[in-house]
This record gives C-alpha cells, sequence and structure tokens, in this order.
C-alpha cells in the first residue's frame, strides 16, 4: 500500500504523542462552500467543521459550478485551509446530483416513498461522480491523512477510494436519517451504495434510530455480521457504526442573538407585532419540513382556541431552495396557496395571522427574531437532526424563554425530551400543543429551557466534530495509535 509509516515517528524526547495532530484532516463533501460562505456566520457544514478544520487541512468537493469539460481540480488557500474543487458537467450535474441524489435518495432517506424518482442513468451518473470524485483526489492525498467524507451524495466515495490504493482511515457521516432496512431495500443498487460505505472504517449517524436502521441493511443485503451495538464485520474488515449528533456552536450563537436583538430588522420585527405574542418557525423549503401540515396546524389552532385571535402572529421564513426541481416549485406555489386561503379566511383588516417570506434572511437577523419569540414551532414530518430547534434554545433569554414545539421526528427530538413534543401529521395535537406553549407559567418555561439549553451546550458543533475524529482515530488501527518515540 502507499502509506507507510503511518502516523510518522519524529521527535527528539521519549514520549507518546498522538499522531493526530500531525495527521491532516481532509473533508470530502458534495459541495464546497464558496469563499463568502466559509465564515462562521454563513450556516451550513462550515460552521459545522469549524472546529475540526485546522490551519492545514483540506477539503473537497464540487464548486457549485458546471462546466462542459471539469479540469484538474481547482486548488485554492484561505486562512490555511485548502480548498481543492472540481465543477460537474451538465450531464453530471442532471444525473448524479438533480437525479439521483436529489430526487431518489434524498426523499427514500427521509422515508417519502411517493417522491423517490429512480432512473438508471442517474444511478450510473452518480456512480461515475463518485469515481471521479476518487479519481481527483487520490493523487492530493498524503500518508497519516484521515479522510472524512459527507452525507447521501458521496456513498459510493468510500469504496472507489479504496480500489485507487488508499488505505488511510476513512470516516463517513450521513447528516440525514437513514430509514427502516424494508425502506431502504426498495432502493435500486440500494446494495451498491452500502458496499461503498462500507469501506469506511467509521460509519456515523445521527440518533441510535438510523445506526440501527442502517446495521439492519447491511446485515440484510450485503451479509454483514454485527458484534455489539457499534461494530460490522464485512468481507474481513471491521466497521464501526457510531452515533454523532451534530451540533451548534451554542455560545456563540446566544451571543448573536442578544446583540442582533437590538438591530434594526428585529425592532422592526417587535415593533409591528406589539404586544403580541411571535410564533416562529426557520426552514429551508422542503418536502421534509412539514410546512402544508404546519399551516394546517395553524388554521385548526384559530379555530380550536379563538381566545387567541388577534394575540398572535405566526412568521414562516421558509428559503427556498432547489428551484429548479420541479417537486420543489410545485411545493413552494401550494405553500403560497395555503397561506393565502388562511390568511384570506381568518385575517382581519388590521392583523394578519400569518406572516410569510422567501426571501433570505441573515443568520444574524434570524437569530434576532428568535430570540424574540414566544413559541419556536419546528415541525418537519423527518429530519436528520433539524439545527433550528437548537438555535432556538441557544437564542432565547433564560430570564423569561420561549417555548419550543418540536417534531418527534425531528433527530433533534432523541435529547430534547423537554420540548413539547408533538406529532407534525395531527394537526389538531399541534394546535393543541402551541394552546399550551402559549399559555406555559414563567416557572415550567425556564425549567424547560434550562434543560434543554444544558444538552444543546453540551452536544455542540465542537464536540461532534471532536466525538467523530476520536472514533476515526481509534478506529483506524494500531498504525494510527500512540506511537512511541524513541528517546
Ligand atoms: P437542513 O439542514 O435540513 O436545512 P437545519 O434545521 O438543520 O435543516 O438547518 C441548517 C441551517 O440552516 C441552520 O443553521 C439554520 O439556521 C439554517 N436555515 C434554515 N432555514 C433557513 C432560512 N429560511 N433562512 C436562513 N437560514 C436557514
Amino acid at each position: 500500500m502507499p502509506y507507510p509509516g503511518h502516523g510518522g515517528r519524529e521527535g527528539s524526547e521519549g514520549m507518546l504523542i498522538s499522531p493526530r495532530e500531525k495527521s491532516r484532516l481532509v473533508i470530502v463533501s458534495n459541495r464546497v462552500p464558496a469563499p463568502q460562505d466559509r465564515s462562521a456566520q454563513a450556516g451550513g457544514l462550515a460552521v459545522v467543521l469549524a472546529d475540526g478544520l485546522r490551519p492545514g487541512s483540506l477539503w473537497f468537493g464540487w464548486s457549485g459550478k458546471r462546466s462542459a469539460e471539469p479540469a484538474a481540480p481547482t486548488l485554492q488557500e484561505a486562512r490555511g485551509i485548502s480548498y481543492a474543487t472540481t465543477d460537474l458537467t451538465p450531464a453530471e450535474y442532471q444525473t448524479y446530483y438533480q437525479g439521483f441524489s436529489n430526487s431518489a435518495l434524498y426523499p427514500l432517506l427521509l422515508y417519502r416513498l411517493g417522491l423517490l424518482r429512480f432512473r438508471g442513468e442517474d444511478f450510473d451518473g452518480y456512480c461515475q461522480v463518485n469515481a471521479r470524485f476518487a479519481a481527483s483526489l487520490a493523487p492530493l492525498l498524503r500518508p497519516g491523512d484521515r479522510i472524512w467524507v459527507h452525507d447521501y451524495h458521496l456513498f459510493t466515495l468510500p469504496g472507489e477510494l479504496r480500489k485507487r490504493g488508499v488505505a488511510a482511515a476513512i470516516g463517513f457521516f450521513l447528516h440525514t436519517p437513514f430509514p427502516p432496512a424494508g425502506l431502504f431495500a426498495v432502493l435500486p443498487h440500494g446494495e451498491v451504495l452500502l458496499r461503498g460505505v462500507c469501506a469506511a472504517d467509521v460509519v456515523g449517524f445521527q440518533t441510535a434510530v438510523d445506526r440501527g436502521h442502517f446495521m439492519d441493511a447491511a446485515i440484510e443485503m450485503l451479509g454483514a455480521r454485527r458484534r455489539g451495538e457499534d461494530t460490522l464485520w464485512l468481507d474481513g474488515r471491521r466497521i464501526r457504526v457510531v452515533v454523532a449528533p451534530v451540533g451548534i456552536d451554542a455560545d456563540g450563537f446566544a451571543a448573536m442573538s442578544r446583540s442582533a436583538h437590538a438591530a434594526t430588522a428585529t425592532r422592526r420585527l417587535a415593533e409591528s407585532i406589539g404586544e403580541r405574542a411571535l410564533v416562529l418557525s426557520v426552514d429551508r423549503l422542503d418536502h421534509t419540513k412539514g410546512l402544508p401540515e404546519r399551516v394546517g396546524a395553524i388554521e385548526a389552532f384559530l379555530n380550536r382556541h379563538p381566545q387567541w385571535r388577534r394575540k398572535v402572529n405566526f412568521l414562516q421564513v421558509a428559503a427556498a431552495s432547489r428551484q429548479d426541481v420541479a417537486e420543489y416549485q410545485r411545493l413552494r406555489r401550494n405553500i403560497d396557496r395555503m397561506v393565502g386561503d388562511l390568511n384570506g379566511q381568518a385575517g382581519e383588516p388590521d392583523w394578519t395571522p400569518l406572516r410569510y417570506m422567501t426571501r433570505p434572511v441573515r443568520r444574524p437577523t434570524l437569530a434576532g427574531f428568535q430570540r424574540l419569540a414566544r413559541v419556536g414551532l419546528v415541525t418537519p414530518l423527518r429530519d436528520g437532526m433539524n439545527l433550528v430547534a437548537k438555535e432556538f434554545i441557544a437564542a432565547q433569554n433564560p430570564a423569561d424563554p420561549g417555548v419550543l414545539v418540536l417534531s418527534k421526528f425531528a433527530g433533534a427530538a432523541e435529547t430534547m425530551a423537554d420540548a413539547l413534543v408533538v406529532n407534525p401529521f395531527d394537526t389538531g395535537a399541534v394546535a393543541d400543543a402551541l394552546d399550551r406553549a402559549l399559555g406555559m407559567a414563567l416557572d415550567e418555561r425556564q425549567a424547560r429551557h434550562a434543560a434543554l439549553l444544558a444538552g444543546v451546550r453540551r452536544e455542540t458543533a465542537a464536540a461532534f466534530c471532536a466525538g467523530f475524529l476520536a472514533h476515526l482515530s481509534r478506529a483506524a488501527g494500531p498504525a494510527m495509535g500512540l506511537v512511541e518515540i524513541p528517546a
């Protein structure tokens, strides 16, 4: 193998050092953030990984651009971190990205069989792009690197790297849920994805439920064997299957929300709300976020609990995403219509129950809005984690906190039991939870918030990175473990 001397043997004093400090972290994800999106303000994977990305790290993936003939990866450096990006051809964009990743895999992983659109040429494009990424990345690797592959676009990348002789430690983390094995088995060629990802040393999931589903699928579809709760054996190789919940920079977000509280945008919202209570929802405009069901719940709330009419304003911030996919355009038109119907029927000349915006809102502004909200209404039909729920808790004033109403189908619900946990399909139950949240006494709000905040501050983005990377270093075997430095 081309990787002798994993971890190296350097230094002059007799001591044990961890080669982790020496080994370089290589991140691979579908999209590499553009330079303006690489700051802690921008959100997304750049924020989640901020603590793992040290000077010297390499981040590899798609540039976000399309070109007829993608050349060798473009290398850029910023704050000591190297970014290697490659364009997609229009055909690759269509098959790998729009087709298999977003129209087949994503709906399946989020349990939405009805939205799954499988085409053989999309699957072929997916496998080819994974192979091309591996072929472009392999020459950039150095002995001792630890490679961390992110998300469902790149299931077959670990296997493609191994085919090219890469012996480095490879970790894979899935940000979405993993559905029950029987559901996953619906996907044509699902076993190819499983085999590709099982070439990693560590495979990570947001929740214990997702991990269990993945292990079942690997056992049933590949004949893997389970050893204990976190180990699979396949073809004589050991794969650690771990749970690593993604978190946020809780203290940073709290500070952002405190300073944004005084900003013009927040003050304008506060003035327009007046004495009414603000119920806030923040999502990407996506099928999994349960927006039609949420509008239904708001309607049920106004019918079942009319005493709150004129005393509440709902605000839905829904950033439009994937608007070049027909299914997403339909969803947007549907929600536009539902919001219009609701406001038309329930609104009054001087009161609009549901405010709705699809224009992007800056992250600090959102943090200010969240601090202002009496209720955070977070009701996805299914979600890997849902960081908005954690951001809402971090943004609250602990002396007078708002209440989180959270879907039981968000990964976040596994550790946020002190929220009012609801089934988002049951609009009547969500309506009643809203009534309870709005009427909740201060001491109960404080107790629930304190418990939730403790969890959000424990399970941070930094803890996620450190936890996953520790698993990766351990799983890489003795060559990557502690090395003795000769005196
Ligand atoms: P997902 O990853 O499915 O988009 P999350 O709830 O985990 O959902 O959100 C990820 C990040 O995107 C969070 O930091 C959140 O604040 C941000 N975000 C979500 N919706 C919006 C929006 N409408 N405008 C701006 N940022 C958003």
